[in-house]
């Protein structure tokens, strides 16, 4: 867009300094910003409604002769004028006026008036309707167009943004703007053509339409957001691979001991993923690769390969992890691992105090420390890593983009490796995660049984509670995961003390044992422990346990009230049983009537035990940010484009993103920055 859609708004007509402050507040800077700032929905005042035909509940415009105007005594004093036409007739009630107001609205006058009608005691009335009284000579036209309504802003009054969006597009119009998509991607119209409909619709434009998001207006500009925003990814990408990474090609022999001493072959998928990292590795630019891979399909091991690696080549490796437990559980698990390399990994989360943290510290600057597992605290600013290579982070979807980036400004470039357990649909990782390669892990360990799913009425409690008791009785041990009831960490931990205590005494033979957010993290891992250790059956739990806890006897799992969890967490908590060689059972225990809706979600449940179909299913039932997690809905926060409504763009995005790189790589900034905004806010974190 050329020079003038740049200027700041104090070019505009009506900005001065006091004006630009409140604009810049909403966000708005220069004249572009005003184009994107799109009206929330329209009111029609493009036609005057006869007074005989006006509905209650309706904005319209009227047009009348002043009959009489009075102030009435009521409940509350109030100025009635009461206009009429050659169909009917209306009551315009004030309840503040002025005294010139009073004057003006006599008897005989035209009057012309906007707003809601309502029943009110005098019949059908309009209060404090927008009016305008009528030059006899002059015909005054209505308006010509829909009059947009646009998001608010303190002291930014809805006449200003209308009289500054229209400056705005007219403007920019005079000056002819040159697109930056191709034109035949613009379902017909040009991005000016797009705005200037948006911003006043003719008076026939398919309101509805509209409101759902499907307009060729607006998916002419979602597209082109999209590709912004794949634009500046992919920026961020190139900035990354420019900094350069360590070489990691050697370490053969060390990673092949490490694999053969494994008590199981690595899976196909396993191996193909491993190779796909090591390709990355032994390249001088920073690895960025997402690992999906469903619940169990083994993605630890497969990232104690790349470290295995990335040691063996003299470099240190940092394992973040989402939760203090994973973190323990990863450790242990590593641990274990790389004994007989005589490699013992230290654990720094933010329990680590004191002196212990102080020698973990200097252990890790010094380069003594060769693998550092925990959670976000590794990636705060005292810790200096001497030589670090690669950096794993676990679970990703619980953690935002900000957090993957901010790891990378540390100097020097490490290869990341991203894991999740979560399968991201297509659609959605192609806009989250442009940034980022990708491998899944699409096959489960040999001899892995699926889990059975059922769904059981709560008035049927009883029963369940008999299959736990069988269940352990039988030397298996069972999950009983109570869930959010409001979002309060004590309210869970009440219920599920509650829950704990009656399951206690309708279960006398067994051992129950209980965790919840609430809980000191010591006591919280010494519970998981006993249930690791088999002195604990039956394991009462909020959703804490959704990650990664990794107990192969657990074969049963009860979910009280599955109903208000999203399927993507009902999958991985349902992916804590069905870790041996048992056949597992997960009971959907929930609280009838369930819904149309409910009942859809908790059905697809018991269909599959695919991760990623799973996923898909989600996304349609309850949109992106929900599948994402709360944390990233920010990356989804579109001006325009709507995953949910827009998500069959999403294949052009990408091709579209590189002819444009390739073919106009001028117009890759200027389509950042008019999407994104100055902030762009990917690179600057
Ligand atoms: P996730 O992908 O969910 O993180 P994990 O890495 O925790 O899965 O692995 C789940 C379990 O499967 C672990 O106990 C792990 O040791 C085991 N495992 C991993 N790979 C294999 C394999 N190829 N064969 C058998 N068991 C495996
Ligand atoms: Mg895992």
């Amino acid at each position: 867009m050329p020079d003038i859609a740049n200027q700041p708004v104090t070019s505009l007509r009506g900005v001065g300094p006091r004006m630009a402050d409140k604009l810049a507040e909403a966000g708005i800077e220069q004249v572009e910003d005003l184009l994107f700032h799109l009206p929330l929905r329209y009111q029609d005042r493009t036609r005057i409604t006869p007074l005989g035909a006006v509905q209650p509940g309706s904005d319209v415009v009227v047009e009348g002769e002043i009959r009489v105007a009075d102030i009435a005594f009521g409940r509350r004093r109030s100025l009635l004028c009461r206009i009429q036409d050659s169909t009917g007739t209306l009551s315009l009630r004030f309840f503040h006026f002025s005294a010139a107001q009073k004057n003006n609205l006599q008897a005989g006058h035209r009057i012309r008036c906007f707003g809601e009608v309502r029943r009110g005691a005098s019949g059908l009335e309009m209060y404090h309707p927008e009016y305008r009284l009528l030059d006899e000579i002059q015909a005054t036209p209505v308006e010509e167009s829909l009059t947009p309504i646009y998001p608010g802003s303190a002291g930014v009054s809805q006449g200003t943004w209308r009289k500054l969006c229209a400056q705005a597009v007219a403007l920019v119009a005079r000056a002819a703007p040159a697109d930056l998509l191709p034109n035949r991607e613009g379902f017909g119209l040009s991005l000016l053509d797009a705005l200037t409909y948006l911003h006043a619709p003719p008076p026939d434009a398919p309101q509805e339409l509209i409101r759902e998001g499907r307009h060729p207006a607006q998916l002419r500009l979602a597209l082109e957001e999209l590709v912004a925003h794949n634009l500046s990814l992919e920026k961020l990408r190139r900035q990354q691979q420019a900094r350069g990474a360590p070489v990691l090609a050697a370490g053969q022999d060390e990673v092949g001991d490490f694999i053969a001493t494994l008590p199981f072959a690595l899976t196909a998928a396993q191996q193909r993923v491993v190779d796909e990292i090591d390709a990355d590795l032994a390249k001088p630019i920073p690895m960025l690769r997402l690992v999906q891979g469903d619940v169990g399909s083994g993605k630890t091991v497969v990232a104690a390969c790349a470290a295995r690696r990335a040691m063996a080549c003299g470099f240190q490796v940092a394992i973040m992890a989402p939760t203090e437990i994973l973190a323990e559980q990863h450790r242990a698990s590593f641990a274990g691992w790389f004994e007989s390399a005589g490699i013992s990994p230290c654990l720094l989360t933010g329990r680590v105090k004191g002196k212990a943290r102080r020698s973990t510290l200097e252990a890790i600057a010094n380069g003594e420390a060769p693998l550092i597992i925990g959670t976000h605290a590794l990636f705060q600013d005292e810790v200096k890593f001497a030589r670090l290579g690669l950096v794993v982070v676990d679970e990703q979807h619980r953690f935002g983009v900000h957090q993957r980036l901010r790891l990378t400004e540390k100097g020097e470039q490490p290869h990341q490796l991203v894991m999740t357990a979560t399968p991201i649909p297509r659609t959605l990782s192609m806009v989250a995660y442009a940034d980022l390669d990708c491998s899944v892990i699409d096959e489960l360990p040999p001899g892995r049984q699926p889990v059975q799913t059922v769904l059981i009425s709560d008035s049927r409690r009883d029963k369940v509670i008999e299959r736990v008791r069988a269940a352990c009785e039988g030397g298996r041990q069972a999950y009983w995961v109570c869930t959010l009831i409001e979002e309060s960490d004590a309210l869970e931990a009440q219920a599920a003390e509650a829950t704990c205590q009656d399951l206690e005494t309708r279960l006398p033979g067994l051992r129950v044992g209980l965790v919840h957010g609430r809980l000191k993290p010591s006591d919280k891992e010494a519970v998981m422990q006993q249930f690791k250790a088999g002195t604990i059956d039956l394991l009462v739990a909020t959703t804490v346990i959704e990650v990664g806890v990794d107990v192969a006897n657990a074969s049963l799992m009860i979910i009280e009230n599955p109903e208000r969890l999203g399927l993507a967490q009902l999958h991985q908590l349902r992916g804590r049983v069905g870790r041996g060689a048992e056949a597992s059972h997960c009971v959907l225990l929930f609280k009838s009537p369930l819904s149309r809706q409910g009942q859809a979600r908790l059905s697809s449940m018991r269909e599959s035990n695919d991760g990623f179909y799973i996923a898909e299913r989600d996304l349609e039932l309850r949109g992106p940010g929900e599948v994402l997690g709360t944390r990233q809905t920010g990356l989804m926060d579109f001006r325009v484009a709507d995953i949910q409504v827009h998500g069959d763009l999403l294949e052009r995005v990408r091709e579209l993103g590189r002819e444009v790189a390739n073919q106009r790589p001028e117009q890759v900034e200027p389509l950042i920055r008019r999407w994104l905004g100055n902030a762009e806010r990917f690179a600057s974190v």
